[in-house]
């Protein structure tokens, strides 16, 4: 049952991001900051989002050297974290539109959002695939399916969100510096913070 459920979250996640990601890649890139590390993290994050995921839902079997006895609760916290990190994962994709990217680019005519889920958070996206990767963890009661979402993010999250903002703050200069200042990474500022 758990799997199953992780299932449709999986699907409504690689949906969403096919639906709004595939039309932006004809956009030029006028600006990139991908390197070896960012490819290297992109791959590892392919495997932990796609493959794995996949191999353990179609030959369960095949992953059996890597399978646990769950807890039975633990669905209860997997199931809303999968539901929450959909619809975050679909906002923050309508709210970003065509100034989204896989990578680290700017695209042309790339405009700073601040508004709908940014206006509070300034990577809500980033947040989507925490809730996905702590979903797939309690979903999957394999160590290796479950466990290569976080695995591979974890990292990626680490480095690539100061690059991101430094690119950011390059190419927007004040208007992010103050964006960053009424805004959390992944979590709202507290009001009076400052
Ligand atoms: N970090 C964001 C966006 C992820 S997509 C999030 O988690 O929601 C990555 C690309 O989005 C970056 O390469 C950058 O070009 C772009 N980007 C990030 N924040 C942005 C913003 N506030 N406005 C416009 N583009 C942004």
């Amino acid at each position: 049952m758990a799997p199953m459920m992780f299932a449709v979250g999986f699907l409504v996640l690689h949906t969403t991001r096919l639906g709004y990601g595939l039309p932006v890649l004809k956009r030029r890139v006028v600006e990139s900051r991908r390197d070896a590390v960012e490819m290297a993290f992109l791959a590892a994050i392919f495997v932990g989002t796609v493959v794995l995921p996949l191999v353990y839902l179609t030959k369960p079997q095949s992953l059996a050297f890597a399978e646990y006895d769950a807890w039975r609760w633990l669905p209860w916290v997997g199931a809303p974290s999968m539901i929450g990190a959909s619809w975050l994962f679909w906002r923050s994709h309508a709210d970003l539109g065509r100034n989204w990217s896989v990578t680290l680019e700017l695209r042309e005519d790339h405009t700073l959002i601040t508004h709908g889920i940014y206006e509070r958070i300034r990577h809500p996206m980033y947040a989507a695939v925490w809730l996905w990767g702590i979903g797939q963890l309690l979903l999957l009661p394999n160590w290796l399916a479950g466990g290569a979402n976080l695995l591979a993010f974890i990292p990626l999250y680490l480095v690539r969100v100061p690059r991101e903002e430094r690119m950011m703050l390059d190419h927007f200069g004040v208007a992010y510096r103050s964006y960053m200042r009424r805004t959390g990474r992944v979590w709202p500022r507290r009001a009076g913070d400052d």
